[in-house]
């Protein structure tokens, strides 16, 4: 296990216990969320070290990196998955015109492969050897480990895309810093994480599903993920919701809660999310931040 001792946003060593939540997927663990105090971020404290968290993502259930049809769960998860791409895609990729892409933390690689066959010149990073061979296997040619990341040209991408992988990274600081390097002038950086001041978050509490200890390593809100991208060099220019998430997040969240699917309550604590969202991007599930390299 590692320790924490500064915020790994903005280096304040003030920061509370706040909850203690539970490895629902794999281990049944338990570990503790700190919120720093002075920029409201939120981190998992302690964490796995970066050689021990292997363990954690040796799943069935880990439907993020597999393509597994097993499960009522893992096919609501797939239909929604195959709507949002062309969403994704239209709300980012097309919209910034972009030519070349990198999309970091691929996983399967279905992103990737909707926008290669649009005709992007666009590479796949992916930690997981499995994950990696199946997105090879739907015809993404460059897909490399993480590690590749430093051979990738200065100024040669002209956006890069991050779809729930940010809140895993350990090396946080020096992967955003060769983001940088890598991307073109004014080019754009599109990271989408969980909210944990959103209102399914503050529904569930302890139970929220997005924690997903210690997978996530960080627990991201609007304050925070502007204050680490602009000290990157990075500014805001958008951020959008993801409707279908809290529906996805309150089932999940409902079962770790009480043990069984409730999806009526899933269907009303979505609809609520949503609607709260549409005054609010604070209240959103999940949130697209749009940045643009300064
Ligand atoms: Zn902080």
């Amino acid at each position: 296990m590692e320790k924490l001792i500064q915020c790994p946003v903005c280096s304040s060593e003030q920061f509370n216990q706040v909850l203690t939540c539970t490895d629902y997927t794999t281990t049944n663990e338990e570990f503790v969320i700190c919120q720093c105090t002075d920029c409201s971020f939120r981190f998992t404290n302690p964490r796995p070290d970066i050689n021990n968290s292997g363990k954690y993502y040796q799943s069935e259930e880990y439907i993020s990196h597999t393509d597994s049809n097993k499960g009522l769960l893992n096919k609501a998860y797939q239909i929604a998955r195959d709507y949002m791409i062309s969403t994704k895609y239209k709300s980012t990729v097309k919209k910034y015109n972009a030519k070349s892409l990198m999309d970091y933390g691929c996983g399967t690689g279905d992103f990737l492969k909707y926008c290669i066959d649009r005709n992007h010149d666009a590479i796949g990073l992916e930690i997981d050897n499995n994950a990696r061979k199946i997105a090879i296997d739907k015809g993404c040619k460059e897909v490399y480990s993480p590690d590749h990341l430093t051979n990738i040209k200065p100024g040669s991408v002209d956006i890069i895309t991050l779809w729930h992988v940010l809140e895993h990274i350990h090396d946080l600081h020096p992967t955003i810093q060769q983001f940088n390097r890598i991307l073109t002038r004014n080019g754009t950086i599109v990271i989408a994480v969980p909210n944990h001041q959103s209102y399914d978050a503050r529904c569930y509490g302890k139970y929220w599903a997005a924690y997903d200890v210690p997978r996530h390593l960080y627990h991201f809100n609007v304050a925070s993920m502007t204050r680490l991208m602009n000290d990157k060099g990075f500014s805001l220019i958008e951020t959008r919701t993801m409707r279908l998430d809290p529906f996805y997040i309150a089932l999940l969240s409902n079962k770790y809660q009480t043990s069984r699917m409730n999806p009526i309550k899933a269907i009303y604590v979505g609809v609520i999310a949503n609607l709260k969202t549409l005054f609010n991007i604070s209240n959103s599930s999940s949130i697209i931040y749009i940045f643009k390299k300064q």
